[in-house]
C-alpha cells in the first residue's frame, strides 16, 4: 500500500488516534476529555472539553518563535497601496481591533456581520472578534443591501463592520451607502455600525450614534490588551451564508477546535507549507477560500499571507507572477475561471517573471478543464493540484495529499477522497453503491471529520433535512454533486444534482435569483437555469413571463425589459447573479403538478436534447423556449 493509502486508512479505521495526532498541532489552553463525541449523530463535538482560540493559534501563538516575519502583506493594485505587518504588528493590531469591539460591548457567542473590501483590517476585525469569542458572519462584499439584510436577520449581530468604499477595476464601490440601505430593509439592524473611512468616498453619510469612525477609537484603545477569551472546542467560530436550493441563505455554522486543527492538518499535509513560507490565495474573505486559506490556514501555520485587492489582468495580466515573484510565494491557490481569464491574454505576460519558488498551484470551486489545467502547467512548470470541496466542509474533500505523498494526478480528476472523509457514490433512486466509473450522487458517511459545518446556523432541523435526509437507505452527507470514480480511485466530479448553478466558482441559488427578478413589478413567472460558458464554468440564463406583454413585443421593448431585469437583480442580489441573458416567453414549461421544468430549459438552451417529458404539462410551454433559444442563437 502507498504512503497516501496507509495515511488515509488510519484517518478512517482509528479516527480518535488519528484526530488527537493532528491536534498536536494547535495550541490548547486546556487538553481535551475526548476526541469525538457522536452520541447524536449527525452532530458532531470534535475534542470535546478542549479549551482553545483561534486567534490566539493564528497570531500570538507565533509570538515566541517568528514576531518579526511578515504574516499579512497587504497589496492594492486599486489604491496602489502596499503595507506588511510582522506578526508583532498583526498581534497589536488585532489586539487594538478586539478592544474596540469590547468597549462596544462585543463579547463571546455576539454576533458581527462584516462587510468589508479587501483591506488589511477585515483580516484584524475576523482575528478581533475570534479573540472575543464573537461569530463574525462575513459577507462578500459584492452582495447588494437586500441580500445583506437577509443575513443581518438572520445572524442578528450586536454590530457590523465596514469600509466607506472598496474600488473595483479602479472605480469606488461604496460599501457604507449599502449598509445603510441594508439597515433600513432590515428587521434587526445592529444598534452600531463601524466604519474603517479610507477617504475614498466622500459623500460618505454619517448617523450620530449610531455610525462609529474606526480610525479615532483605534487611537482610545492604542495600548489596551485584551486576552484571548478560551472556547469550549465545539462553540462556535463564525457564519458563512452559502446559497442552496431555497431562497433563503444557509447559515454554515463552523467550530472552533475542530476548525483550527482540520486547517492545520490541510496547510501540512495538502498544502504542504512550511513555516516561513509565503502562500498567496487569490480568492475574497467574503468566500470560504478566503477564510480557510487567506486568513487562517496559512496563519495557524506560522506562515506569510498576501491579501491583494485588485484584478488579475491590472495593471497587466502579469500582476500576480510579480506579486510571486517579489514575495517568493511557495503556495498559490486560484480558481479555474482566474486561470481562463489569464489564458485569453497574451503568453508573454507570463513568462515576464521568475516564479521559480512556487511548489504547487490549487485550483479549486468549480471543475478544472483539462485545456486550462494543461496550459498552466505548461506554462508555470508547476504541480497543478484540483481540489474539490465546498463552504460546508471548510476544507477539501478531494484532493491529492502531496504533504504525505505526491501520487501521480490526473487531468479532469481532483484526485483521491481526502483523510477523514469516508465517501461514496450512491444510485440516486436506490442509494446502492455504483460501480466504477458509474455516476452517482457523491456523499460522505458521518461523522463528519473536524472542520466542518457543526449545524445551520440557528436551526438544526434544516441541518439534518438539508444535507442528511437524500437517501431513506442510509443516513449520509450529501454533496450534491454528482460524480465518477475510475478503477484506480480517482474522481470526477460531473455537476450538482440540485438547482444550484455555480458561476466562476461562486454559488448562486436559482431560487435565489428567481425570487430577486420576480421583484421586478412586471415580471409574473421565472425560471432560471444555469449554461455553460467558456469563461466562467457557467452562466444565468432566466426565461421569463411579463404580466404586461406588451412591453415585451418588440426586439426594443424586449430589450429595454432585460435591462430592467437585470438592473434589479443587481440591486436585490448582486451583480454576480446578473442573469447573462433574459428570454421572454408566454408560458413556462412545468410538470403537472406545476414544477419548472429546468432541467429540459437549460439542456435546449445548452443546444442538447430537452430528455424525458413524460411529464410534461403543455408541450407548446417547450416549444417557445426551443424557439427563443434558435432565435437567440442566430443573433
Ligand atoms: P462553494 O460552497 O461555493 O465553494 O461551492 C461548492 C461547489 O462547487 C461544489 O459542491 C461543487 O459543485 C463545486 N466545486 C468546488 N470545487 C470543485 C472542483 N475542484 N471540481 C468541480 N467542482 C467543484
Amino acid at each position: 500500500m502507498g504512503k497516501y493509502q496507509d495515511f488515509y486508512r488510519k484517518s478512517i479505521d482509528q479516527p480518535d488516534e488519528f484526530w488527537a495526532e493532528q491536534a498536536k498541532l494547535i495550541d490548547w489552553h486546556r487538553p481535551f476529555d475526548q476526541v469525538l463525541d457522536y452520541s447524536r449523530p449527525p452532530f458532531t463535538r470534535w475534542f470535546v472539553g478542549g479549551l482553545t482560540n483561534l486567534c490566539h493559534n493564528a497570531v500570538d501563538r507565533h509570538l515566541k518563535d517568528r514576531p518579526e516575519q511578515n504574516a499579512l502583506v497587504y497589496i492594492s493594485t486599486e489604491t496602489g497601496q502596499q503595507q506588511s505587518y510582522t506578526y508583532r504588528e498583526l498581534h497589536a493590531e488585532t489586539s487594538r481591533f478586539a478592544a474596540v469591539l469590547r468597549a462596544q460591548g462585543v463579547e463571546k457567542g455576539d454576533r458581527v456581520i462584516i462587510y468589508m473590501p479587501m483591506i488589511p483590517e477585515a483580516v484584524f476585525a475576523m482575528l478581533a472578534c475570534a479573540r472575543l469569542g464573537a461569530i463574525h458572519s462575513v459577507v462578500f462584499g459584492g452582495f447588494a443591501s437586500a441580500s445583506l439584510a437577509t443575513r443581518i436577520d438572520d445572524a442578528q449581530p450586536r454590530l457590523l463592520i465596514t469600509a466607506d468604499a472598496g474600488m473595483r477595476g479602479g472605480k469606488i464601490i461604496p460599501y457604507k451607502h449599502l449598509v445603510d440601505e441594508a439597515l433600513r430593509l432590515s428587521s434587526h439592524p445592529p444598534q452600531k455600525v463601524l466604519i474603517v473611512n479610507r477617504g475614498l468616498d466622500k459623500e460618505m453619510a454619517i448617523t450620530t450614534e449610531r455610525d462609529l469612525d474606526y480610525a479615532s477609537l483605534r487611537e482610545q484603545h492604542r495600548d489596551d490588551r485584551v486576552d484571548p477569551v478560551w472556547l469550549e472546542s465545539s462553540e462556535p467560530s463564525y457564519i458563512l451564508y452559502t446559497s442552496g436550493t431555497t431562497g433563503k441563505p444557509k447559515g454554515v455554522q463552523r467550530d472552533t477546535g475542530g476548525h483550527a486543527v482540520s486547517l492545520a492538518a490541510s496547510m501540512r499535509h495538502i498544502y504542504a507549507g512550511q513555516p516561513g513560507e509565503t502562500m498567496f490565495t487569490t480568492s475574497d474573505i467574503g468566500w470560504v477560500v478566503g477564510h480557510s486559506y487567506i486568513v487562517y490556514g496559512p496563519l495557524i501555520n506560522g506562515m506569510t499571507t498576501i491579501l491583494y485587492e485588485g484584478l488579475p489582468i491590472r495593471p497587466d495580466p502579469a500582476i500576480w507572477w510579480k506579486i510571486v515573484e517579489e514575495n517568493k510565494v511557495s503556495v498559490m491557490f486560484s480558481s479555474p475561471t482566474a486561470i481562463r481569464v489569464l489564458k485569453k491574454q497574451p503568453p508573454e505576460f507570463l513568462h515576464k517573471h521568475d516564479v521559480s519558488s512556487l511548489r504547487n498551484l490549487y485550483l479549486a470551486g468549480e471543475p478544472l478543464d483539462e485545456p486550462t489545467a494543461r496550459w498552466i502547467a505548461d506554462a508555470l512548470k508547476v504541480n497543478i493540484i484540483d481540489n474539490y470541496w465546498q463552504t460546508e466542509t471548510g476544507w477539501p474533500i478531494l484532493s491529492s495529499v502531496p504533504g504525505i505523498e505526491d501520487t501521480p494526478r490526473k487531468f479532469g480528476s481532483p484526485s483521491f477522497q481526502v483523510y477523514g472523509f469516508n465517501l461514496k457514490l450512491l444510485h440516486e433512486s436506490t442509494g446502492q453503491e455504483v460501480g466504477v466509473n458509474e455516476k452517482g450522487v457523491l456523499v460522505a458517511v458521518p461523522p463528519l471529520p473536524p472542520g466542518c459545518l457543526s449545524t445551520v446556523w440557528g436551526d438544526d432541523t434544516r441541518f439534518v433535512n438539508t444535507y442528511f435526509s437524500t437517501f431513506e437507505t442510509e443516513m449520509v452527507y450529501s454533496t450534491f454533486d454528482w460524480a465518477t470514480r475510475d478503477e484506480d480511485g480517482y474522481y470526477f466530479i460531473l455537476g450538482r444534482t440540485d438547482d444550484v448553478i455555480n458561476v466562476a466558482g461562486h454559488r448562486l441559488g436559482t431560487r435565489e435569483i428567481e425570487e430577486a427578478i420576480q421583484a421586478h413589478p412586471n415580471i409574473a413567472e421565472v425560471a432560471v437555469v444555469g449554461i455553460h460558458d467558456e469563461l466562467k464554468g457557467q452562466a444565468v440564463m432566466a426565461f421569463a413571463v411579463a404580466k404586461d406583454a406588451s412591453r415585451t413585443s418588440t426586439p426594443e421593448s424586449a430589450a429595454q425589459m432585460e435591462k430592467e431585469v437585470m438592473a434589479t437583480v443587481d440591486k436585490e442580489l448582486g451583480a454576480i447573479a446578473r442573469p447573462a441573458k433574459v428570454h421572454f416567453v408566454s408560458a413556462l414549461p412545468k410538470t403537472r403538478s406545476g414544477k419548472l421544468l429546468r432541467r429540459s430549459m437549460q439542456a435546449l438552451a445548452e443546444g442538447r436534447e430537452p430528455g424525458d417529458l413524460t411529464t410534461l404539462d403543455d408541450p407548446a410551454s417547450l416549444e417557445l423556449v426551443r424557439n427563443v433559444i434558435a432565435q437567440w442563437r442566430k443573433e
